[in-house]
């Protein structure tokens, strides 16, 4: 096995042998060859069905060719200016048009970058240092929100290297717990900056707001002049064309951006009202910078992406989403599986839980054994999904309705092997 033996020199030079810790999982990661369309494809010639789909980016699938064509060309006129260029305006546009609390923004190169900035902002512009998360919630990987976080560090303690003085400003409270954050402002409104949330927590399996809970949350924030932050990283252009606030129908005043905005490319933005946006350098006292900020590659790949999403792929994804649910759900019901099938529009998990998941805690409690034997029976039957419970599966517009007929079949089989062994 060929991917073995790369896993394996692989280790000799990166830590866990991976440039990111979720991609790592036993025995081996497999090495990808060459990715087209749904199907990715490893260096022992074994092609998957991909539902991982770079945990969330390719919602064109892989080497979409009208991305491909239009990154080439902008390769053959360079990659990096140091000034801007038009193309910037023109994905500032396809943003603003699309995302209802976008009004100003900044480009980053990551989601991560997105959040700090969208932060540091927050507090900016309150003068306040206390900022609220989530249980659970993934943020990216700087120090301001890993506490209580999700994707690779829900299973994982917290990170070390973090100063105390760091995490004390920031606050948790589980997801959907409107009781907790009125305790929580009551006691510390006048210090909070921001509440930062994932509007669908993509990063511990995928949980939806309860009905309500986000306009309590668009309330409980303007009552007490604290800047509310949808992270939209995963849902941005995902869950709809101007993401989960348009699904939802709730505003932010700031919003993060990141995966589908770079179409492929390393990418994030941050977004808001005009009002906050006009404090970043060198407008206002806060700073924000990236020397590859607003790439000409990435912003063409961000515009070739967004130019496809319209709002007929909109429904072709919800259509398959709904048909790979309902049909997972029919599986469920008729073996009685103790498993809570989730997910909206393209995003879909299973919970190996008797019960259903509102937060981080229930998500905790979910059978991890019987997941991992889940997911390599997937694998073994050529279906990739992330390797972690805490993860969510993505559809994007390059999967078939073969495609998905395929993956009922083996999640079918998978499901069985995963009760098989234990009771
Ligand atoms: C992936 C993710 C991030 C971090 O983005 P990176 O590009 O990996 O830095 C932030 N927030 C959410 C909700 C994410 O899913």
């Amino acid at each position: 096995m060929y991917s073995e033996e790369l896993f394996n020199e692989s280790k000799k030079y990166f830590p866990g042998g991976v440039n990111s810790p979720v991609r790592a999982f036993k025995p081996y990661p497999f090495f990808v060859k060459s990715a087209g369309g749904s199907k990715i494809t490893d260096v022992d010639e074994k092609t998957y069905i991909d539902y991982c789909l770079a945990y969330g980016p390719l919602i064109l699938g892989h080497a979409n060719p009208k991305v491909v064509r239009e990154v080439s060309n902008q390769l053959t006129i360079g990659s990096a200016y140091g000034t801007p260029s038009e193309n910037e305006i023109k994905l500032a546009k396809e943003i603003v048009d699309r995302i209802p609390s976008a009004e100003m923004l900044r480009f980053t190169n990551s989601g991560t970058e997105a959040t700090m900035s969208a932060i540091r902002l927050a507090r900016g512009f309150t003068g306040r240092n206390k900022i609220v998360k989530f249980e659970g919630a993934y943020h990216g990987a700087h120090d301001y929100v890993l506490v209580k976080s999700g994707s690779g560090a829900a299973t994982l303690p917290d990170s070390l290297g973090i100063p105390e003085d760091t995490t004390k400003n920031t606050l948790s409270v589980p997801f959907n717990d409107e009781e907790a954050l009125v305790g929580l402002i009551k006691e510390e409104g006048e210090n909070i900056a921001c509440i930062i949330l994932e509007v669908v927590m993509g990063n511990v399996g995928c949980i939806e707001p309860k009905k309500g809970f986000l306009e309590f949350l668009r309330k409980i924030t303007e009552e007490n002049g604290i800047i509310l932050i949808f992270d939209e990283v995963i849902t941005g252009f995902r869950v709809a064309r101007g993401g989960a606030q348009d699904y939802y129908n709730v505003t932010p005043d700031l919003t993060t951006l990141g995966k589908i905005v770079g179409g492929g490319l390393p990418m994030g933005a941050f977004c808001g009202k005009k009002e906050i946006m006009e404090l970043i350098a060198p407008n206002g006292p806060v700073y924000h910078a990236g020397t590859f900020s607003g790439n000409p590659i990435s912003v063409q790949a961000g515009i070739s992406t967004l130019q496809q999403l319209d709002d007929k792929l909109y429904k072709d994804l919800e259509r398959k989403g709904n048909f790979l649910r309902s049909n997972i759900k029919s599986i469920v019901d008729e073996q009685e599986y103790n498993v809570q099938p989730v997910g909206l529009a393209s995003m879909f998990q299973i919970y190996f839980n008797p019960s259903e998941v509102y937060n981080y805690v229930d998500a905790q409690a979910s059978d991890r054994r019987k997941f991992l034997r889940y997911f390599k029976s997937l694998l073994k039957e050529g279906v990739f999904i992330p390797p972690s419970q805490f993860e969510c599966n993505f559809i994007s517009s390059a999967h078939s309705m073969e495609d998905i007929q395929n993956t009922i079949d083996s999640i079918d089989l998978a499901l069985e092997m995963a009760f098989k062994k234990r009771k």
